[in-house]
């Protein structure tokens, strides 16, 4: 029976681990554990687990979904196996049952001889094994995918994972297993040098535990391989005596169809030919269970050889017809597989090309995007550097290094636009202008250095009397102007007046020198001269020359009268005074 078979490959499987202590859980576990040992009481519980199936969590119910698709190998319900299998194969996230599920697709189709389902599921699971946390379940798929390969006809991929399997200490009897599809396989790709040794051990393995479905493949190949080398007694005593009781008891078609074909082959060399005969005819007999299969080829050559020797032609002609029909059938059926590993071998080397192509271009398109990053913030960070210079510039351009104030351009600029907006706002404005007094005196008796720092301190001095809005320039060496917004002429006189006062409190010894510093101010307003900077200039300019020309260290504001003075100059002006 097949289902022999399948439950010695999936009886390698361990059992699964309980999650909670929820007695469906604990059946789930029950169910698992006597899946292989004991069908009658697996499928009770599957019965059960099935009408229960509300109380399972999500794992649970994927779970049993597992167990149901086994269950079918015992109604040799193989094709609806598959069925179930596959569906859940894709839902399960559970990476150990997903596993176990590929390798009961592994299984099944390698049964049921449907390889080209098989196949994908067999390559995924591998492509995932080394996910699977649990030893014992991994080292079963890689055992399943192993024997299905050699199943297959893909002897090379068969040997590569039973050596896997091997590699890894596996559980008895997943060794047994393994060692047998490693030594058919070498024995196909002709890899064998004779030695009974990896035979021998192989075998004591698989009696030990006992696997006899295992021991008889071994057997088989070992056969194979005595008649190879000549020995064909050993090989006939090999069968006879060991092979055969063993592998008529595990009851699967195509290893007895094996041993026999072998036998009567054998049988027929040594010149047996009632015994060839028999063994032939018994292989033939079971029937559909191994149609194409190399046993049945084997079996009806041997059949036309004994017909031919015995000199029944007619007989023999049967059996020919019979051989090459089987011949064909089993070529057929080799090449389909043949050729349903090379499309997908095919298939999923385009996958994995176009995977790698996707890859590079995601990289390329990566590195672009990397590149045009750096590039932007080149750009970005070029921008930002010409805009600090450009800004840097602009300060210089407009700023006096020595007392930070804005320099005779920047004021008339500001100042221009500021008198524009207060015209249109209908608003006053003042311009205050001073010059220091005797500034020269206090270059040339002090030196230059001092001078310099009296021109910092009276920056600072009237700065700090200066509300933000107004705007504060050095317009000539030792001259400073002040447009202030919004302030009418005494208002504005009075902030001159304050500033006056204050540079004359100077305290001039941090210099390293006693001094006086002075200054003498004009003011100008937008209610006299209007809004026009250069009149504006003028006229402060022309009140600061009073002040200088009426003894210096005062204020002179340009009003109606003064005004008239300078229009009849005759006339001795009338200075509005401060302070002196
Ligand atoms: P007055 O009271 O009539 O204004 O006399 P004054 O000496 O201040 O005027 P004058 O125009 O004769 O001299 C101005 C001096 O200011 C001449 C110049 O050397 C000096 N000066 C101009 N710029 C600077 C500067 O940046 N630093 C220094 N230390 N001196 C400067
Ligand atoms: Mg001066
Ligand atoms: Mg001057």
């Amino acid at each position: 029976m097949l289902l022999t078979l399948v439950i010695a490959f999936l009886s390698m499987a361990s059992a699964m681990t309980v999650h909670g202590a929820s007695r469906f859980g604990d059946l789930l576990a029950e169910a698992d554990s006597v899946r292989s040992s004991n069908p009658k009481r697996f499928l009770e519980i599957i019965d059960d687990l099935d009408k229960r199936k509300s109380e399972a969590t999500k794992l649970e119910s994927q779970k049993l979904r597992y167990l149901q698709a086994f269950s079918s190998i015992y109604q040799d319900r193989f094709a609806e196996g598959v069925n179930q299998s596959t569906k859940l194969y894709g839902h399960v996230s559970d990476v150990d049952l997903k596993f176990r599920t590929g390798s009961l697709i592994a299984n099944l189709t390698a049964i049921s001889r449907d390889f080209s389902t098989g196949l994908p599921y067999v390559h995924s699971n591998l492509e995932m094994r080394d996910e699977v946390k649990d030893k014992s379940i991994r080292q079963d798929g890689i055992g399943a995918a192993a024997m299905f390969y050699n199943q297959m006809g893909q002897y090379s991929l068969g040997l590569k994972y039973a050596d896997e399997v091997l590699g890894g200490s596996p559980a008895p009897r997943v060794k047994c297993f393994a060692s047998s599809v490693k030594l058919e396989s070498q024995q196909v790709l002709g890899k064998l040098d004779g030695s009974s040794h990896a035979f021998d051990s192989a075998l004591a393995d698989c009696l030990k535990i006992p696997e006899l479905m295992a021991a008889s493949m071994l057997r088989a190949t070992r056969a194979r391989e005595l008649a190879k080398l000549g020995r064909i007694e050993d090989a006939v005593a090999l069968l006879e005596q060991d092979a055969l009781p063993d592998v008529l008891a595990t009851h699967y078609p195509r290893l007895i169809a094996e041993i026999r074909s072998l036998l009567g082959e054998l049988k027929l060399k040594k010149g047996d030919l009632d015994e060839a005969q028999k063994q032939a005819s018994e292989t033939v007999a079971l029937g559909d269970a191994i149609k194409s299969t190399q046993a049945l080829v084997t079996a009806y050559g041997t059949l036309y050889q004994i017909a031919e020797r015995r000199g029944q032609t007619d007989q023999a002609l049967a059996m020919y017809k019979q051989y090459a029909h089987a011949e064909k059938a089993y070529l057929g059926d080799v090449k389909a597989r043949e050729v349903a590993f090379v499309i997908f071998r095919e298939k999923t080397e385009q996958q994995t090309q176009q995977l790698a192509l996707e890859r590079v271009s995601a990289q390329k398109a990566r590195l672009a995007m990397v590149f045009l990053m750096l590039l932007l913030v080149g750009i970005i960070f070029w921008a930002i550097q010409i805009k600090r210079h450009q800004s840097q510039l602009q300060r210089l351009a407009q700023t006096d290094t020595l007392t930070g104030l804005g320099n005779r351009h920047f004021f008339t600029q500001k100042s221009e636009r500021a008198l524009i907006d207060a015209a249109r706002a209908g608003q006053p404005a003042a311009l205050v202008m001073f010059d220091l007094d005797h500034f020269k005196a206090i270059n040339d008796t002090y030196g230059h250095g001092a001078g310099d720092w009296v021109l910092k301190q009276v920056g600072k001095t009237c700065s700090s009397h200066c509300r933000k809005v107004d705007y504060l320039g050095r317009i000539g060496g030792e001259e400073f102007a002040v447009l202030l917004h919004g302030l009418d002429l005494p208002t504005a006189a009075r902030l001159a007046e304050d500033c006056r006062s204050q540079l004359a409190q100077i305290d001039t010894r941090e210099c390293g020198y006693s001094f006086v510093v002075t200054a003498s101010f004009g003011v100008s307003s937008t209610a006299q001269s209007g809004y026009d900077l250069s009149r504006l200039l003028s006229h402060a300019d022309q009140m600061l020359y009073r002040a200088k020309n009426e003894g210096r260290n005062r204020v002179c504001a340009y009003t109606a009268e003064t005004a008239a003075d300078y229009k009849s100059p005759k006339r001795a002006p009338t200075l509005s005074v401060v302070g002196g």
